[in-house]
């Protein structure tokens, strides 16, 4: 029942400037459409950019957890310990290898990994931990290196959310054993769809490289499989896009920035609702969505419908993975009571937030979100 004069405002939105387009358009005319330059120069970027030896571009952020898993030999038997409160790939892809997620507590304000309730929940099948940088937020890097270090388990990052993020001045990625990103439309850098992994160790890297090609060894034909491999390549026009799209990676994340600095002047004055903080001490955010929490009592599904009626997307981010209908009966995980993350779930409302989101478009949302929560009087 959206009045059809309204303008819609989309939840993200990507950013694709003339030198992104001259950019993949000049790939189309050379014939290494993949396993190109494109892709060797875009890995060599996204390595520099994260001072980390090795990186290694695939298909998408959800083949990039699969293959993270696959190269530190996790499998049948072994638990890895993430949060549930966070994107369902996650836990998928340590299914697909045939190891057990176990879900524990977040922190109540950076909204990653509880270090305290990773160390509970450590048994002796554990191999590894999942450090998501939910919202961007970096994760309590120094605890969990710490916790994995003591207990010998992989670290692996999450970094989808979070490219340009900084723990104690080091960028998110930079941290586990292999990190990974995802560059789906709605991240704050796109290649349409694509990932990368991050990897310190060359023998890691070497491994990645022939899982994401079917196999394949660097100098083997291309009908000579040494293992069990996928197709996670990511074309050249891809790597192309992503290239240009890290050039202008400061200026996305300022715009972004700037973003949610006009959002939390807009709605502070919003009684009993809860806003993300603006800095949070030793990290640097990267804002990939803004997310407020809505007062107690609120009906979010009212609020979402009276925002929809007046052409303004929103979205739940996140529900949470143990209550997805998806793993709520799964046999493979260890499910206990997540009362601290259900209740932080049950509130929380993404709001549209983009690039090039304006001054105007923010007022509007800010307006109309005031309205929804301001009780009718009589
Ligand atoms: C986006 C995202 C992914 C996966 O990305 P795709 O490229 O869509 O497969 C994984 N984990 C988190 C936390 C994400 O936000």
């Amino acid at each position: 029942m959206t009045d059809p004069a309204v303008e819609h405002i989309p939840l993200s939105a990507p950013d694709i400037t003339e030198a992104e387009i001259n950019a993949v358009t000049a790939v189309l005319r050379t014939p290494h459409l993949s396993l190109g330059p494109e892709l060797a120069a875009f890995e060599q970027a996204l390595a520099a950019y994260h001072d980390v030896p090795h990186a290694v571009a695939v298909s998408s952020g959800t083949a990039g957890l699969h293959l993270a898993l696959l190269t530190l030999g996790i499998g049948v038997g072994d638990e890895v310990i993430l949060p549930s409160f966070t994107f369902i790939a996650v836990a998928n892809a340590v299914l697909q290898v045939g190891a057990t997620p176990v879900f524990v507590e977040i922190d109540p304000v950076i909204l990653n990994l509880s270090p305290a309730a990773v160390e509970q929940a450590i048994s002796p099948r554990t191999r590894a931990i999942f450090a998501v940088h939910t919202f961007g937020v970096p994760a309590e890097m120094d605890a969990l290196r710490s916790i994995a270090h003591h207990h010998n388990l992989a670290l692996i990052e999450d970094a989808c959310e979070a490219i340009g993020a900084e723990f104690d001045g080091h960028r998110a990625g930079s941290f586990g054993h292999l990190a990974v990103f995802g560059f789906y439309p709605n991240k704050q850098l796109t290649t349409g769809e694509g990932g990368a992994i991050l990897a310190h160790d060359a023998a890691h890297a070497t491994r990645l490289r022939s899982l994401r090609n079917q196999g394949r060894q660097p100098n083997s034909g291309w009908l000579d499989h040494a293992e069990i491999g996928y197709n996670y390549r990511l074309s050249d026009l891809a790597c192309a896009l992503g290239r240009v799209q890290l050039s202008r990676i400061s200026e996305i994340l300022a715009l972004r920035r700037a973003a949610a600095e006009r959002y939390h002047h807009l709605l502070s004055s919003i009684p009993g609702l809860e806003l993300p903080p603006l800095a949070l001490p030793r990290r640097t955010i990267s804002w990939f969505v803004y997310v407020v929490r809505l007062p107690e009592n609120v009906d979010r599904d009212r609020v979402q419908a009276a925002l929809a009626a007046q052409g303004i997307a929103t979205g739940r981010y996140f529900a949470p993975i143990h209550q997805q209908p998806a793993w709520r009966n799964h046999p493979s995980t260890t499910l206990g009571a997540l009362p601290l993350t259900e209740s932080i779930a049950r509130r929380t409302l993404a709001l549209p937030f983009f690039n090039r989101i304006t001054s105007q478009q923010q007022a509007r949302i800010a307006a109309a979100l005031r309205q929804a929560l301001t009780p009718p009087s009589f």
